[in-house]
């Protein structure tokens, strides 16, 4: 049944506060990494959009000027070849000086009126004497003016675009054409004066588009799609706007795009960044900030968790206390009055030891009451059965006797009930004042008493017993005339089994004692005596 009372039911208060304070730390942090997340997503992403779109501005600034530098430099080349033979080996060393000077082209080659190439440089390129045939070179034969071709597949089988510039003699005649070629997928003057900016570790690109957005140059240009108008940041350089915006390749990976039309040619810069680069950046600096801020938070919870004990631990103990006050086995004797420093704490405790003082008073009381008679102070019958029972399970020999007041009746019927109670206290102080020191003097009940002797004969027990019943004999009472005793004596050492039996013999003595006359002591053993 203890057991049962002593599991505990319900969470203790130390784990409902700490639960709350973990539940609490771990929301805010959650919170806090959502709203961090959020805020730093969504300025990284404006960021890095408009980022792109300074860039993608700055490199038209650049590819502008480069395709004005290439225009200027075939124009100048141009003016040389007006009246010069244009099959003449001078005419080749001015190709490649030209080409010796600067990088703008992967090769030049001049074309004469009739759509002959003439001369190259590099002159191994196996072309001249060929007619062209492809659309762009017919077209810019045609043209007479200064031409951008939109990429295609050359002769020599190469993606190429290129800038041609007419050659007109002094006279104004149309001699032909020279153009200068960029081979968009090898090394070219877009990779050399672009491409620094090429590819960082955030995954941002940029690429060049014409204006029918054909690709001109990408830092994969081998395997990327030729043409790329449906993407919608091309879709706005078309129509001649720049701009920034989100927008899916593809491949369909969202990207964040800056983009800027080249004024000088129609083509369009994009400038971007992989969506997913933010949100990586984004993470990374989460984690960064949980690292920082983890033992700070530790320490915190910790520190909460702690606090929450001490808070709780007053407590605890009190309850711990009233869950022995249930047992009364296991009542404890004195409360543990710790000095908390907690205000509530101290007050419950206090008020709890107030209260379990009163209530061990009380039961003390209780006990005691329980224990005596209220009349004359003697312990009672109850109190007669535990030391006779304490007396027989240690083994200890004892004596009993019994005795009974003479004619009480007629002292209550005479002088009245209260003072037939006088005369029971007066018989009660003078048993106390003859027995013995280890004697046990008790009120058996109505006007019969008993007292008990440990260790005692039962010829002893006749000596104290005759003295009490001499000496009461004598006494002065408050009914003022001689009241007197009769009683019986049973001894344990008769090695009699129940003390119930001791008690029938002492009274059977305290009857032949009343049969007899009143007024004297009776043993038991006499009667036997007299029966055998
Ligand atoms: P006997 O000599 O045979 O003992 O005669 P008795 O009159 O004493 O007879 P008995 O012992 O039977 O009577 C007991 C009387 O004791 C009856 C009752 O009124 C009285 N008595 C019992 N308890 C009390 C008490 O607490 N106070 C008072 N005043 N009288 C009591
Ligand atoms: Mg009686
Ligand atoms: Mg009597």
């Amino acid at each position: 049944m203890y057991s049962v009372l002593k599991r505990k039911k319900g969470f203790t208060l130390a784990s409902i506060i700490s639960c709350i304070v973990l539940f609490s730390v771990l929301i805010t942090i959650v919170i806090n990494v959502i709203i961090a997340f959020k805020s730093q997503r969504e300025s990284l992403y404006n960021n890095t959009l408009e980022l792109n779109r300074i860039t993608a501005g700055d490199l038209s600034k650049t590819t502008q000027s480069l395709v004005i530098s290439m225009k200027r430099s075939l124009e100048i080349t141009a003016t040389y070849l007006s009246d010069a033979d244009l099959e003449s080996s001078a005419v080749l060393a001015q190709l490649d000086f030209f080409m010796g000077t600067n990088h703008y082209f992967n090769s030049i080659a001049v074309v004469n009126a009739k759509g002959v190439i003439v001369s190259t440089s590099p002159n191994n390129l196996g072309v001249i004497g060929r007619k062209v045939s492809t659309e762009e070179a017919t077209q810019a034969l045609k043209l007479q003016k200064p031409h951008i071709s939109k990429p295609y597949i050359s002769p020599s089988n190469r993606m190429i675009v290129f800038v041609s510039q007419p050659v007109f003699s002094r006279e104004g005649a149309y001699r032909g054409y020279v153009a200068g070629t960029i081979y968009l997928q090898h090394e070219n003057i877009f990779r050399e004066i672009l491409g620094v900016q090429n590819e960082n570790n955030s995954g941002s690109y940029f690429y060049v588009v014409d204006e029918e957005g054909n690709m001109i140059y990408h830092p994969h240009m081998e395997d990327h799609p030729k043409n790329v108008s449906m993407n919608a940041a091309v879709q706005q350089l078309m129509q001649g706007k720049s701009g920034q915006q989100q927008v899916t390749n593809s491949q369909g990976v969202d990207f964040l795009a800056g983009y800027s039309v080249v004024p000088e040619t129609q083509w369009g810069i994009v400038s971007q960044t992989p969506v997913s680069y933010i949100e990586q950046q984004s993470w990374e600096l989460i984690t960064d900030m949980l690292k920082v801020s983890a033992p700070f938070v530790l320490l915190l919870l910790f520190l909460t968790l702690w606090l929450s004990r001490m808070l709780a631990s007053p407590l605890n103990r009190l309850a711990n206390y009233a869950a022995q006050l249930t047992m009364m086995d296991q009542m404890p004797d004195t409360l543990p009055s710790q000095v908390h420093w907690n205000y509530e704490a101290n007050q419950l405790n206090a008020t709890v030891a107030l209260a379990f003082h009163e209530m061990k008073r009380k039961n003390d009381e209780l006990f005691q009451e329980s224990q005596t008679d209220a009349l004359t102070g003697l312990p009672n019958r109850r109190t007669l059965k535990l030391v006779t029972e304490d007396l027989d399970r240690r083994q200890i020999p004892f004596s009993v006797i019994m005795l009974d007041l003479d004619h009480f009746k007629s002292v209550n019927d005479e002088f009245g009930h209260p003072k037939g109670d006088e005369v029971l206290r007066l018989l009660a102080a003078m048993m106390l004042e003859h027995k013995r020191e280890g004697d046990f003097c008790f009120r058996y009940g109505g006007e019969e008493f008993t007292i008990v002797l440990p260790y005692t004969s039962e010829e002893d027990a006749f000596g104290v017993a005759e003295q009490l019943r001499k000496q009461m004999g004598q006494a002065d009472t408050p009914i003022g005339r001689q009241v007197t005793l009769s009683l019986g004596i049973a001894s344990h050492s008769n090695q009699l089994s129940e003390i119930d039996d001791l008690f029938k013999q002492a009274d059977d003595a305290l009857y032949a004692a009343k049969h007899n006359g009143r007024n004297q002591t009776i043993l038991h053993s006499q009667l036997s005596e007299q029966s055998a």
